[in-house]
């Protein structure tokens, strides 16, 4: 708590300003204006100048002072985060028909304001129809200029998954099946060659097939929603997968004490785990353990937030007519399983929880929801401040319970800017 507190206080003292350097150097029309955005590094807290030029970083360089002293905000590349389910009221999962361009886009806008500049919308359990439809018209929208690259691509959470109560999770057990090559090759088309990484249950039958398969054709895999020992999850990893998707859920709440799918994910060096610190899934003690473990080189922040997120407390129906509560602090339940159903919290928050739980730098928090995840899917655009990265930046202040986003570029676009 004594670090969050210096960091919030250093945030009042300092400031941040944006301005244009104008293109007067003689070379005519070959330039373009240049955008420099000043802040203080989220990674020591020194200011720094950003220049920007045709949507990406040119140049950063340290600054003996900042501009404009009067107010002091972070700088930082934008947070990515790699399993949203929905967001703001739109679902990317639902097989109703209330996935829509638009949807895509409101969904996008409402992201920014909490950071996040890049994203793989997720597509859990359902049929294949639905899996389809709903791939065909993510595809569709992916490109839209309206999102300014912010979808990279797709995430496939399941079918493939344990269809055992407790690891299955809120995953519909009527849609959960087997890995099927043939239907990864379809959706995979109909995403448009867009999905970057699928969950899957490495126990299952024709998982370690699959699971090389995958990899050979460039699609992360990893391990998530299942009850695999050692040495499944060891074979698994040899073949190719490389995370945990969110450590510590989608994992039945009486295991064996010794055998169990929590020891071998946390005993093999070569596998990443995504967390989601959004102080409902996991609980204190096991941020910290899963990042001592792990640390700031192979954890990932991640949200598994959903449609429910950023909606007023209540109860809501699923597409089952199943209900789902939000809780007035944020917790998202599906009391007929008495489990979680995904997240209402933005990985933002990931990022303030996980330096309070386990004493990481701002930097290193950052870090995992920036430049771990681009690693992770290739994505070798973004995720950093470095010259030639997209122009892909937040400035904020760090509150008690979350990062308080003051503006945020997208390809150096100014996308959001807070009311003052
Ligand atoms: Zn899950």
């Amino acid at each position: 708590m004594k670090k969050l507190k210096t960091i919030r206080s250093l945030s009042r003292k300092l400031f941040l300003s944006v301005f244009f350097v104008g293109s007067s150097v003689g070379w005519g029309s070959m330039l373009q204006a240049q955008q420099i955005v000043e802040g203080l590094s989220c990674l020591d807290g020194s200011p720094v100048s950003v220049e920007i030029a045709e949507g990406k970083i040119v140049r950063v360089q340290p600054l003996k002072k900042l501009s404009d002293e009067r107010q002091a905000v972070y700088i930082a590349p934008g947070l990515i985060d790699n399993q949203v389910n929905g967001f703001a009221g739109v679902s990317f999962t639902f097989g109703g028909s209330e996935l829509t361009a638009e949807g895509v886009r409101k969904a996008t806008r409402e992201l920014w304001k909490k950071g996040v500049t890049s994203y793989l919308p997720t597509l859990t359990t359902n049929s294949r129809e639905v899996l389809l439809k709903n791939f065909t018209i993510l595809a569709g929208a992916k490109n839209d200029p309206a999102l300014r690259g912010s979808i990279p691509g797709f995430h496939l959470e399941g079918p493939f998954i344990s269809p055992v109560d407790g690891y299955r999770g809120a995953h519909p057990l009527k849609y959960v099946r087997k890995p099927d090559w043939q239907e990864f090759l379809d959706l995979y088309e109909a995403s448009g060659r867009a999905i970057l990484t699928v969950t899957v249950a490495p126990e299952q039958d024709g998982a370690m097939e699959f699971i090389r398969r995958c990899t050979e054709m460039g699609v992360t895999v990893a391990l998530g929603h299942h009850n695999a020992g050692r040495a499944v999850v060891d074979q698994a990893v040899l073949n190719g997968a490389s995370v945990a998707t969110h450590l510590g859920n989608g994992c039945a709440n009486m295991i064996n004490r010794h055998v169990n799918p929590l020891w071998p994910q946390l005993a093999n060096q070569q596998l990443s785990a995504s967390l989601i610190c959004d102080g409902f899934h996991l609980l204190d003690e096991e941020i910290a353990v899963f990042y001592k473990v792990k640390g700031p080189e192979k954890t990932i922040i991640t949200s598994d937030v959903t449609s429910f997120a950023a909606l007023p407390p209540g109860q809501y129906k699923n597409e089952d007519g199943e209900t789902i509560e939000l809780t007035s602090d944020g917790m998202l339940r599906f009391p007929a399983q008495n489990v979680l159903y995904g997240s209402a919290t933005p990985i933002s928050r990931g990022v303030v929880k996980i330096m309070e739980v386990t004493g990481c730098t701002l930097g290193e928090a950052v870090r995992m929801a920036s430049a771990n995840p681009a690693a992770l899917y290739g994505l070798h655009d973004r995720g950093e401040l470095k010259p030639g990265k997209r122009a892909d930046l937040i400035l904020f202040t760090v509150g008690k319970r979350d990062l308080h986003i003051v503006k945020t570029y997208v390809a150096g676009e100014l996308v959001y800017e807070a009311n003052p």
